[in-house]
């Protein structure tokens, strides 16, 4: 077998990159393409000195499929670009305690010689950076226009708070209850925040998987985060004439249903709690709300709760209610469970 000359990347790569830029090779005309291919992949978040292999994992891959598009005769358009906010970054450089506005154009720097080195399809006139304020202007553009569509909206919830350093973490920063920059427990606060209506598009999520060439693994997983169920909101009612809203994919076992739990931060928990239960409840209140999200989570999972009648009522295991098995249908307990919760409020520590 004829000997192949032994591979040189330092001087092979460099020559034909050299090539590539002379004669513009990654750089398609976006307006008038005879065939164009959009080959996006992931941009990589500026958050330390170099890319690490992770990244180089992921490019690898989605530059050989464009190189393929290539050759089969697309003009393939290959952007690249930084995604340079958020936790990541924020981090790197609070680690080596410089002004992230200083540090990330270094980090960039870096990145993109690595990247222009890795040899990868990317046409770098296109290049773009998500701190940058051209580039961003058009993030808020965005969030305006979902914003007057109604698709944008202010809620309070649940976040993991860090005393010390003030500040909401991300699920991935709490490492076993306590911030991972300092080490402080983390605790659970209610604050303000900005949600998306992306249920409003479930449905149509869920539909359109069909017509996706994804693997039939990929495809549960979305099918599985999109989570739909279908079942009905029954609707109990308090004997104060309060009303809870309780979703099951079980209406028809609704008769027996023994009790309804109500989470520690229901606006109605202080409200229906009889006084002499009134302090194991703030108790109980005060341990869920010092656990991060993540803790929090798994607690429930293990069904922590206050037993005792405090938090859970009772219903007959048969009773009147009318019932449909419709979507979203109401149902309503007859009056003997009404009378039978009030004596349990009123009388909390009996057996009901
Ligand atoms: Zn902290």
């Amino acid at each position: 077998m004829r000997d192949l000359p032994s591979y040189d990347p330092a001087s092979l790569e460099a020559k034909w990159q050299a090539r590539w830029d002379e004669r513009h090779t990654n750089e398609p005309d976006l307006g008038g393409a005879a065939r164009p291919f959009y080959n996006l992949m992931m941009f990589p978040y500026p958050s330390a000195e170099g890319l690490h292999v992770g990244n180089m994992f992921a490019f690898t891959g989605a530059d050989i499929y464009g190189r393929f598009k290539r050759l089969q005769g697309y003009d393939v358009f290959e952007p690249m670009g930084f995604d340079a906010f958020g936790i990541h970054s924020e981090n790197y450089a609070l680690n080596v305690g410089t002004n992230p506005a200083k540090l990330i154009p270094q980090n960039i720097a870096a990145f993109r010689r690595q990247l222009r080195r890795f040899g990868g399809m990317f046409d770098w006139r296109h290049e773009l950076s998500t701190t940058d304020p051209a580039y961003y202007k058009w993030t808020q553009w965005l969030f305006l226009q979902l914003y007057k569509a109604g698709l944008a909206y202010k809620k309070r919830a649940a976040v993991n708070w860090c005393p010390k350093d003030k500040t909401v973490l991300a699920n991935e920063q709490v490492i076993d209850g306590r911030c991972e920059r300092c080490d402080t427990p983390v605790e659970q606060r209610f604050l303000d925040q900005w949600f998306f209506r992306i249920t409003n598009y479930a449905e149509r999520l869920l539909e359109n998987l069909q017509n996706l060439d994804w693997s039939s693994s990929t495809a549960l997983l979305q099918k599985n985060w999109i989570g739909r169920s279908e079942g009905a909101e029954l609707l109990f009612e308090t004997p104060s004439g309060k009303k809870i809203t309780v979703f099951t994919t079980r209406p028809d076992t609704v008769f027996g249903a023994t009790y309804l739990v109500l989470a520690p931060e229901h606006p109605l928990v202080d409200e229906l709690t009889a006084l002499e239960q009134r302090s194991a409840v703030k108790a109980y209140q005060r341990e869920v709300q010092s656990k991060d999200i993540v803790s929090r989570n798994c607690v429930a999972n293990s069904k922590s709760r206050l037993s005792g009648p405090a938090r859970s009522w009772r219903f007959p295991p048969t009773t009147n209610a009318t019932s449909s098995s419709r979507r979203n249908s109401s149902f309503r307990f007859g009056k003997w469970w009404q009378s039978r919760a009030k004596r349990c409020l009123a009388s909390p520590s009996t057996a009901c």
